[in-house]
């Protein structure tokens, strides 16, 4: 059997992991890392992430520690504010109050510091115009709390990160899937791993596993999100298949968190079964906010225009789960068509259009037409003309007497041609997770005691997310919690 030795084993090579393993290797560890796919596809569900990331800043000179932004640009500029109360406010109001106080906490107060982390470790971060800002008075507004994107998006992140380890002197393996781990009773003390067909032995003083959810695993999302949930398709990579979770679930440790709840979206209704990194985030349709979502029977199922698509995107694709066929249409007017992400003018698109609703209500597959065209004339009936139309703040532009109703960016369907796009649901990760020390990041067993030499991060943590979640949390989480998971499990291999 191949045996290799580190002070460190980090399992994964996504953001979560990389963070962890430079943060062991600064603080004087030797670390390997584990990668279950081959160097081509690693990088997991970071890779394909868009890249937006969500942190507390008060200010320009904040924005100013992540990127470059000139006195030009930010005399030119709105770029709001998310404070750390506001940021605070906005997990619990999306979690219905559950997300664990302490952990949220962790998370945002110390964003900030590790954006500039990222940064100091080769990360470059742009300003985020093309997805959430517009031109309002002379001035470009940054609205949804979010100015900063990392260049590239996830795939860029993932890169920026990987060179630094690589000269940071951090050992791969790839094509090396994690399978158990080496516990004696009292300590974790490495990592059984395949590669090649072969077992294989990472012995260590600490283990950080930081190896995803089981949203890549049909059997799991059946069994813990519920029958049906086999049929989403996957937004990202395949390898997130819960191995982390059970290896550590088998030596007692502690699962917490929203085991039923995951992050889903609406998805190109023909997208591939996993995500496709050429394509990346682009087949999500995020502007469903300007337009009507129809099921199967011709109805509306949700309110659209509830909030700012950052804070509903993540719970709706569940929502379209539970339709009949597991789709729905998107519906928009011409009047809308500049305001509609770059996603929905990508190649592979799922597209209808036509010039009157009459004539587009039969090419919508799988709809009821006759009820389509009452439900939009219902609609275009209950819409408040007296309240003016704005994308940049929730205008409260509303429908009357409706159910669902639709509460901001209400216009009525009236301006040809009309353009529909077929979506299902695409799942991104799931929200249960392990239990750790808020100081530590080590993992916790089922009395709550530390498991000596076992850490997590990542997608891995649970606590922090209930039902819903903000956009732009998952790559900030990853690195907050990644970087303490690494420093604390180099440490403890010091001892
Ligand atoms: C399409 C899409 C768009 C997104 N957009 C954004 C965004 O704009 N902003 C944002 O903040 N978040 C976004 N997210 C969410 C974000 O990508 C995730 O929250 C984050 O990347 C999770 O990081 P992680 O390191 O925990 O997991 P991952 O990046 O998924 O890494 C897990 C790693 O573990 C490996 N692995 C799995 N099992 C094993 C095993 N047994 N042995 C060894 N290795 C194993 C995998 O191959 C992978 O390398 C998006 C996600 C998707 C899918």
């Amino acid at each position: 059997m191949q045996k290799y030795e580190y002070d460190v084993v980090v399992v994964g090579k996504g953001n979560a992991a990389l963070c962890a393993a430079l943060s062991a290797r600064e603080h004087g560890a030797s670390v390997g890392m584990l990668e279950a796919a081959s160097e081509e596809e690693s990088g997991g569900n970071s890779r394909f992430a868009g890249g937006v990331m969500r942190f507390a800043y008060a200010s320009v000179e904040d924005l100013r520690r992540v990127t470059d932004i000139s006195d030009e640009e930010a005399a030119g500029s709105d770029f709001g504010t998310n404070t750390r109360e506001d940021y605070l406010d906005t997990l619990y109001r999306l979690t219905s109050y559950r997300t664990d106080p302490e952990l949220s906490e962790l998370l945002v107060n110390s964003s900030l510091d590790t954006m500039a982390w990222l940064r100091s470790k080769g990360a470059r971060f742009i300003l985020n115009h093309g997805r959430q800002s517009g031109m309002v008075g002379g001035k470009r507004v940054y609205f949804g709390n979010m100015p900063i994107e990392v260049n590239g998006g996830g795939a860029g992140l993932v890169q920026y990160l990987d060179a630094a380890a690589k000269k940071a002197g951090i050992e791969v393996h790839y094509e090396t899937r994690a399978q158990s781990l080496l516990y004696d009773g009292e300590r974790v003390s490495g990592v059984r791993a395949q590669h090649a067909g072969k077992t294989a032995e990472f012995r260590a003083k600490s283990v950080v596993l930081a190896c995803g959810g089981f949203e890549a695993n049909p059997e799991w999302r059946t069994r813990y999100l519920g029958p049906g949930w086999e049929l989403a398709k996957v937004r990202g990579t395949r390898f997130n298949v819960g191995d982390g979770l059970r290896m550590a679930l088998d030596i007692g440790a502690a699962p917490c968190g929203n085991w039923s709840g995951c992050h889903a979206t609406g998805w190109d209704r023909y997208a591939p079964e996993f995500g496709d990194v050429n394509v990346g985030d682009q087949f999500q349709k995020h502007s469903y906010i300007f337009g009507l979502l129809i099921n199967a029977e011709g109805e509306r199922f949700v309110d659209e225009g509830a909030d700012f698509h950052s804070f509903t995107y993540a719970k709706y694709g569940g929502e379209v789960l539970k339709q009949p066929g597991q789709f729905a249409w998107q519906v928009f007017d011409s009047k809308v068509t500049k305001l509609l992400r770059s996603e929905y003018r990508i190649k592979f698109v799922t597209k209808e259009s036509a010039n009157t609703l009459e004539a587009l209500a039969p090419k919508l597959e799988g709809v009821n037409a006759q009820q389509f065209l009452k439900t939009v004339r219902e609609f275009n009936a209950a819409v408040r003309q007296d309240i003016p139309f704005d994308h940049t703040i929730k205008d409260g532009k509303c429908t009357v007497g409706l159910s669902p109703s639709k509460s901001n960016w209400a216009q009525p369907l009236d301006t040809p041609p009309f353009d529909a796009y077929a979506t299902t649901c695409g799942i991104t990760f799931t929200f249960g997770g392990l239990r750790i020390d808020k100081e530590t990041g080590q993992v916790l067993d089922v009395h709550f005691h530390p498991i000596p030499g076992l850490y997590t991060a990542g997608e891995m943590v649970g606590g922090l997310f209930y039902f819903n979640y903000p956009s732009g949390t998952g790559l900030v989480s990853g690195a907050v919690f990644g970087r303490l998971a690494g420093a604390s499990a180099a440490k403890a291999a010091k001892n």
